[in-house]
């Protein structure tokens, strides 16, 4: 089937009804569909390079009217019982699921993902619904023992209002689920901006917030999308109708958002790049480092905020392990995404190809020695798509190329002597999102968690740096933006704490016992 066939049927299953020629609308709020003022913004499929669909994206002006929509409905939303909002979530959950292989398959289409990987990335939002649900029950705040007799202090955890959702390009629905999700629950409305690479993926999953809040006859206004690229990001993080961004994608995105919205003290939930590393321990079973490597290293094409970047192994066995990783990149399935058998698709586009040979070239300049791979593949892939096949390069430690995140599929070699060494090497980077150590000595892999090992929001021992659960919390340190979504705790980020204190007797005794007679 041709891909524009495709979108069609896609968009038949889903009940999007539009007509095949006509650019889509820029601007949802809830379910009116709002032709966009800006300009034309044409989406192709990393796949072969051809066009899947026209959006007419929303102007400035637009995005404050998906902000009005947003505002408008929260008093509504936020006096629903959080268990009923969970009602809501959990119907969402139930449409995901039906849709489960529809929603693949624009992933597929728009991300270039394979199946098995767009369909773990629809499982993510099924697993957070699954999560919300029970949470909705759960919103629990602390008492607190008073000074003061017959008093109790307590903490409420209330919602918080309109939350501006701005996501990145590769996890075109679950990045959006971890927030959206849990900010449903905690009471809040949602403006959602995605990538102006994935509005087709966004679209869809709109689509069911809509299908299940009609099934509830709930005001789908609670919901609503905004097409557009920077200038609608930074409409959203200046208005102050919206107390909470979260916004995923690069650092300096990051930076940007981060300085617009504390300019009106709004608040930031950031989730920026990352520069993965792992360890790997002369005792550690290579078997099973293998497999973790290539999984964590190559995984939709080195596209992974998570994706493991640079291998810090012990010089006694850099060769072996060196060599078993060339080995194994040989036998990689690298093709169009469509076809079952392929576990690598395409780069998201020729851009990322240019970064990725940049990188490699600044590798070589750095002293750095390609083991394998870094060329584009034109054979047995389909003509128009980017596909490549993944670098491994060798360097020396503490080189400035390997302190940066390059988008692509390309994994840095070095090796270390003492283990204090390895983990000098590992967190000497600006970033500190995802880490793994691979070991059998029990006392490295607790001293690789501990607080002179990883600086990272996640380390792993004896698993790779990416494919993290929902039911973890997921963040990093430092330039990856100290933000923290999805599992644990993350919720109370979507809601603002009230302390609560109440007097039940009939005096007012003040605090530190100060006495004000009047
Ligand atoms: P990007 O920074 O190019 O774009 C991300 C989003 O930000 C897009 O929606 C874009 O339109 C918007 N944007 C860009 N400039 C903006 C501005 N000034 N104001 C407001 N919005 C703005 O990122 P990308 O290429 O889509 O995604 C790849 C990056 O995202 C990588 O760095 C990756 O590591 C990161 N990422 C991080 C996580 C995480 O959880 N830490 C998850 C996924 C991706």
């Amino acid at each position: 089937m041709k891909v524009r066939e495709s979108v069609a049927a896609l968009r038949k299953s889903l009940g999007i009804h539009h007509p095949s020629d006509a650019p889509f609308a820029g601007l949802v709020t809830g379910d009116r569909y709002v032709a966009g003022e800006g300009d034309i913004l044409s989406i192709a499929t990393p796949i072969d390079g051809s066009e899947l669909a026209r959006f007419k994206t929303a102007s400035a002006h637009q995005s404050c009217e998906a902000i009005r929509s947003a505002s408008d409905s929260y008093s509504f939303w936020r006096s629903i019982p959080a268990p009923q909002r969970g009602e809501l979530v959990r119907r969402i959950g139930n449409i995901a699921r039906e849709q489960k292989q529809t929603l693949a398959g624009f992933i597929t289409l728009e991300v270039g993902k394979t199946q098995q990987e767009a369909l773990g990335e629809v499982q993510e939002w099924i697993d957070v619904c699954d999560f919300a649900v029970g949470l909705s029950r759960q919103l629990h705040g602390l008492t607190v023992v008073s000074e003061r007799s017959q008093h109790r202090l307590m903490e409420q955890w209330l919602p918080l209002g309109p939350v501006g959702i701005i996501t990145a390009f590769n996890f075109p629905v679950a990045v959006w689920a971890w927030n959206a999700m849990l900010a449903l629950i905690c009471g809040d409305t949602l403006v959602w901006k995605p990538s102006e690479k994935t509005p087709l993926c966004a679209l869809a999953c709109h689509r069911v917030v809509q299908l299940a809040a009609e099934q509830l006859d709930i005001s789908p206004q609670i919901s609503n999308l905004v097409i557009g690229g920077a200038s609608v990001g930074q409409t959203i993080c200046e208005d102050d109708r919206i107390p909470l961004v979260s916004a995923t994608g690069s650092i300096p995105m990051g930076k940007k958002v981060a300085q617009t919205v504390a300019a009106r003290l709004g608040r930031t939930l950031l989730e920026l790049g990352g520069n993965n590393g792992m360890v790997i321990s002369p005792t550690a079973d290579l078997d099973l480092a293998l497999r973790a490597i290539v999984f964590a290293a190559v995984g939709t094409t080195g596209q992974r905020c998570t994706s493991l970047r640079r291998l810090i192994v012990h010089k006694t066995i850099l060769e072996r392990l060196s060599a078993a990783i060339a080995e194994s990149y040989q036998g990689l399935r690298i093709g169009d995404p469509r076809e079952e058998t392929t576990i690598i698709g395409p780069l998201i586009g020729e851009h990322s190809f240019l970064q990725m040979q940049e990188a490699l070239d600044q590798a070589r300049q750095q002293g750095g020695e390609l083991l394998c791979g870094g060329d584009r593949i034109t054979a047995k892939v389909p003509p128009g798509g980017v596909y490549v096949e993944p670098a491994l390069v060798k360097m020396p430690a503490q080189t400035d190329i390997v302190k940066q995140e390059t988008f692509a599929p390309i994994l840095y070699v070095m090796e270390y002597e003492e283990f204090a060494q390895a983990v000098q090497i590992h967190n000497d980077v600006p970033q500190g999102l995802s880490s793994a150590i691979f070991t059998e000595d029990m006392r490295e892999a607790e001293r690789f968690l501990s607080v002179n090992g990883s600086d990272c929001g996640i380390a792993n021992v004896n698993i790779g740096t990416s494919g993290a659960e929902i039911g973890g919390a997921f963040g990093g340190e430092k330039e990856t933006g100290r933000g923290r979504e999805s599992g644990t705790d993350s919720w109370r980020n979507y809601m603002r704490r009230a302390t609560n204190t109440i007097n039940y007797g009939d005096e007012l005794p003040l605090a530190q016992g100060i006495e004000f007679d009047i």
